[in-house]
């Protein structure tokens, strides 16, 4: 991870309740669509994955999006239905976990897995 250079932004990052997605458009142009559960199970939070390094998938059961918070200028912490809000999500971590259809075809189908992933 860490890629040099200009550090990509989200121009807005927005709920789509109807497909239960979070939408964030990127300074590069780039659209993601991230299902709530992607992100709330590679929550990257110490709650969720224990101090072991590498990240794993946690299997919680479905929630709600509630609201989302900048965090600095690299990264965003979203607060789940479950009330679970400690996760910060690294910009450069969200575009690895992106679910629109030209990512999700790059992976050959298969669900995002991230780098830092065991
Ligand atoms: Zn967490
Ligand atoms: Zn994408």
């Amino acid at each position: 991870m860490g890629t040099q250079g200009k550090l990509i932004q989200p121009r807005d990052i927005k709920d789509d309740a109807a497909r239960r997605e979070i939408v964030i458009p990127w300074t590069d142009g780039h659209l993601s669509r991230f299902p709530y559960q992607v992100l709330r199970g590679w929550c990257p939070c110490a709650e969720c994955q224990g101090h072991g390094g590498t990240l794993t998938w946690q299997e919680v059961p479905p929630v709600g999006f509630v609201k989302v918070q900048p965090v600095g200028l690299y990264g965003a912490q979203f607060t789940w239905s479950d009330m679970h809000g400690h996760g910060i999500f690294r910009f450069d971590y969200l575009r690895e976990l992106c679910c629109c259809e030209a990512c999700t075809k790059q992976r050959g189908g298969k669900p995002p897995r991230p780098a830092a992933a065991g």
